[in-house]
């Protein structure tokens, strides 16, 4: 069975490295080359001894994950990734374009997802398993390799899958950024979404430094119910408690997501019940007006309605922005990733 290197620790790697034969610090020199210097071929690692990468290879160890399948640019500059991974399946990742000039990536967690969220097409697919921790840091190995000038600033999970679902390998490849003698990434530049698992959240909180941002969709059970099924497994009141406990460092804020869905969420009554539910909460809401997907019925509402909801929060002191769709054209957008073969995907 092929084992991908890049979801290793540097301790792992050593380990690796004296449990062939070699010096553990040649463990070290592996993990610097493979998520400094960014090497995605073993060949490529020419400080390593011949003989131990031919160990490596002996023992199919490969030193990337995914291969590229396809590469979509918007005309907004953003670039959606489909990646196959060894076994056949297909992920997609977003590099998204900031008013900086520099970019989000936005990374899979999952092939497909289990939870079924009406505002998300990836929801229609099921769940075919989970990432490992190098096919989560290869999402961004091979987006640098390849897209050399779109330069990443910030890392957020809200590409495919439930990454609460699958805490070990998101605080594994978590740790592999964080490593300062990887990417060394800051705490607040990787941000995790979840679409509510309640006690994912708090294990989250204790095992990883990162941001949260929390799909919420709605402002009452019975709302969030009809959007989000996972609301009847944790419900609002459990949820909102479960934020409240999160370990929100000093002048930081949780990310509440809000997809806006015409005569569903959208109404001014549902914005004040919004202000009222996160009164206790130190947040900042998205707003994202809905991102149509083939076979959904439901519609993003119209501007004015966009605005006014926009408008009673912030009157109200919340901390809310509308978040431009980037990516529309090459259905790259919030909850349009689907695996850019679709097909393909499903035949699995
Ligand atoms: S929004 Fe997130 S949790 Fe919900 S179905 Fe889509 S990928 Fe899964």
């Amino acid at each position: 069975m092929v084992r991908h290197l890049s979801g290793l620790s540097a301790t792992q790697l050593q380990e690796l490295a004296a449990s062939l034969g070699e010096k553990p610090f040649r463990g070290k020199q592996l993990f610097d080359h493979l998520h400094q210097r960014n090497a995605t071929q073993l060949d490529a690692i020419a400080v390593l001894p011949a003989s131990f990468r031919q160990k490596l290879l002996d023992d199919e160890y490969e030193a990337c994950s995914l291969t590229v399948s396809e590469v979509q640019t918007s005309i907004d500059r953003t670039v959606k990734l489909g990646l196959e991974t060894a076994d056949g399946h297909l992920i997609e990742t977003v590099l998204i374009p900031m008013d900086t000039g520099k970019f989000t990536q936005c990374i899979s967690s999952q092939i497909g997802c289990a939870l079924g969220c009406a505002v998300c097409m990836t929801g229609t697919l099921g769940l075919r398993r989970n990432l490992t921790a190098a096919e989560i840091v290869d999402q961004i190995r091979v987006a640098r390799r390849d897209h050399p000038d779109c330069e990443v600033r910030n890392i957020v999970f809200m590409g495919m899958g439930e990454p609460l679902n699958n805490i070990p390998a998101v605080v594994a490849a978590v740790s592999i950024l964080q490593s300062p003698r990887g990417l060394s990434l800051s705490p607040r530049r990787i941000t995790v979404s979840t679409a509510g698992v309640v006690p994912g959240i708090a294990q989250l909180g204790k095992e990883a430094e990162v941001l949260l941002a929390v799909s919420l969709n709605a402002p009452n059970q019975a709302i969030r119910e009809r959007l989000m099924p996972i609301a009847r497994m944790y419900p609002l009141e459990e949820l909102m408690a479960a934020l409240k406990a999160w370990p929100l460092p000093p002048r930081r804020r949780l990310t509440l997501e809000y997809v806006l869905v015409a005569g569903i969420n959208d109404q001014p009554e549902h914005a004040r019940e919004l202000v009222r539910l996160i009164s206790h909460i130190r947040c900042k809401i998205n707003l994202i007006p809905f991102n149509p997907f083939p076979g959904t019925s439901l519609e993003s509402p119209p501007d004015k309605a966009i605005q006014d909801f926009f408008d009673i929060l912030s009157r109200k002191d919340v901390v809310v922005t509308i978040r431009k769709s980037r990516g529309q054209d090459i259905q790259a957008a919030c909850g349009q990733l689907a695996g850019s073969r679709g097909s393909k995907f499903r035949d699995l």
